[in-house]
């Protein structure tokens, strides 16, 4: 696991948008990044979920979080103009965005690939963080120190066969991270990184491999380490990685 024992308090004072956080692993980081301090903004398209998530944080005593429903697959430029509009009234920055939301699509070959399931993996996991990433930006820049993480996948950095459109997704995300970070190398207050969380327990995971059993393999809560340390003022001038959270990294090698 990738080893980063975070401060109390780490995210006090900042505002953190995290995608698909009614679930799985959006959802242990949401808590994880609420109870180190943070507001956290509650994206996704699952109203119930994201009011269970809500919730939990106030329960944990932390501050008071914010609910946006959006459904990526459906959203177009007005309802990203709109959520910016109402992020700038509300908060009037943005200190990090964690572009966790995804959808695994279908698992078979290319050549019986549904070309509509096709597309809207490709709006999920690739046009939404673009669109919400430069829609979101002047809010970013209002930050001293802003983190933007990508969330990509075993099968970013080699094509693996059956997995079809969410393969060629995850290797556009790791390509819109490094593109991203490239252009912002010579901005000090905003970094761009990703992270592969590894075989995780959630059920996008037990939908891929119905036979394993979850027990065997990594918690969410127990990969947030990555998550609080791209988060965080610790990996302040980290720019354009792609971290494995259960990797055998730990923060200091980014010191
Ligand atoms: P998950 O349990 O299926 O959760 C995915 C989240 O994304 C859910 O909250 C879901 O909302 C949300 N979402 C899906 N489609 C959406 C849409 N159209 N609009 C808004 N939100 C939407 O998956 P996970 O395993 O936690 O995955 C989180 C991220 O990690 C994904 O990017 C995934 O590709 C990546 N990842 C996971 C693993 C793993 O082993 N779990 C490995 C590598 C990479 P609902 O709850 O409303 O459906």
């Amino acid at each position: 696991m990738f080893t980063y024992d975070a401060p109390e308090q780490l995210l006090e004072g900042r505002t953190i948008l995290v995608t698909g956080a009614g679930d799985g692993i959006g959802k242990a980081s949401a808590i994880a990044y609420a109870k180190a301090g943070a507001t956290v903004i509650l994206a996704g398209r699952t109203e119930e979920k994201l009011e269970a998530v809500y919730d939990e944080i106030e329960a944990l005593g932390c501050k008071q979080p914010a609910i946006v429903p959006i459904d990526f697959d459906k959203a177009s430029e007005p309802d990203y103009i709109e959520l910016a509009n109402l992020l700038d009234e509300t908060f009037g920055k943005l200190d990090g965005i964690l572009h966790n939301a995804g959808i695994l699509g279908l698992r078979t070959s290319i050549e019986n690939y549904d070309p509509i399931i096709w597309e809207q993996v490709m709006r999920v996991n690739v046009n939404a963080p673009f669109i919400l990433t430069q829609t979101l930006m002047p809010l970013l820049r209002q930050s001293e120190d802003a983190s933007v993480i990508f969330v990509t996948s075993g099968v970013a950095t080699k094509g693996r066969a059956y997995w079809g459109a969410y393969c060629v997704s995850k290797f556009a995300t790791l390509g819109l991270m490094e593109t991203l970070a490239d252009e912002l190398e010579n901005d000090p207050s905003i970094r761009i990184n990703a992270i592969n969380p590894g075989g995780t327990a959630t059920a996008m995971r037990a939908y891929a491999y119905p036979a394993e059993d979850p027990s065997t393999i990594a918690t969410p809560d127990d990969i947030q380490p990555a998550y609080l340390f791209l988060m965080g003022p610790d990996s302040k001038g980290v720019n354009g990685q792609n971290i494995d959270a259960q990797g055998v990294m730990s923060a200091a090698d980014f010191s």
